[in-house]
């Protein structure tokens, strides 16, 4: 069985670039819920009567988007497949609760940054919109004129959004980081790295956590 392996940690460390390598390397699927909403943003959701009546709604404000839409894409991606990598999921102790009803883990990765390092790379981060790579205005400017020029900012990297973003992780998801502690696959790691830095320390933990799985 490949590994299941959930990837934790604050807005800009890494989750996403370090999920597409291990999913490249270890063969297992990428499930991410920010991904996934991003493709269903103006998803009708009204029915359920709640602030907002679509996904895109709630992440341009940099809030979560309701819990049961969220477990609902979590849920029917596990169940298709063999060996993953989960980014962006739980967010909050209610899909926790649900995450441990969907399955068992064998890593849990978390990527420590200061939220100082979170804003700058979040307000400088521009993503190419023909291919979703991610860059950086300062830190990571592509070679290339023709992406230079067709870089776009995402709606909730902006500053507001980002500081509305953080404090939804420092009051709701820091909390359920917490509740992995004592479990037998957590691993944190310094995300202030390079991101090849990053990767060694996951190639390592995951090898030695995922080992017979
Ligand atoms: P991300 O790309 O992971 O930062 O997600 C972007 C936005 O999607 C978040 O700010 C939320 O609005 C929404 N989102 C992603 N994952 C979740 C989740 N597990 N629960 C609720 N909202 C989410």
């Amino acid at each position: 069985m490949e590994p299941r392996i959930l990837i934790m940690g604050p807005q800009g460390a890494g989750k996403g670039t370090q999920s597409r390598r291990i999913a490249d390397e270890y063969g297992v699927e990428h499930v991410t819920t920010g991904g996934a909403l991003r493709a269903n943003k103006q998803k009708d959701i009204s029915h359920l009567g709640l602030e907002y009546d679509t996904p895109g709604a709630y992440m341009e404000a940099g809030e979560l988007v309701p819990d049961a839409v969220v477990d609902a894409i979590v849920e029917a991606a596990l169940d298709e497949a063999d060996g993953f990598v989960l980014d962006g999921y739980p967010r909050n102790a209610d899909q926790a609760a649900a995450l441990d009803g969907m399955t068992d883990l064998d890593v849990v990765l978390v990527l420590d940054i200061s939220r100082e390092t979170s804003v700058e790379r979040l307000t400088g981060r521009r993503v190419d919109p023909e291919t979703g790579e991610n860059y950086h205005v300062e830190f990571d400017v592509p070679d290339d004129e023709v992406v230079r020029e067709r870089l776009v900012q995402r709606e909730d990297d902006t500053r507001e959004a980002v500081e509305t973003r953080l404090d939804v992780f420092e009051d709701e998801t820091a909390p359920v980081i917490d509740r992995y502690r004592d479990h037998e696959g957590y691993v944190e790691v310094d995300g202030e790295q390079s991101p090849d830095g990053v990767w060694a320390d996951i190639r390592t933990a995951i090898d030695e956590r995922a080992k017979g799985s």
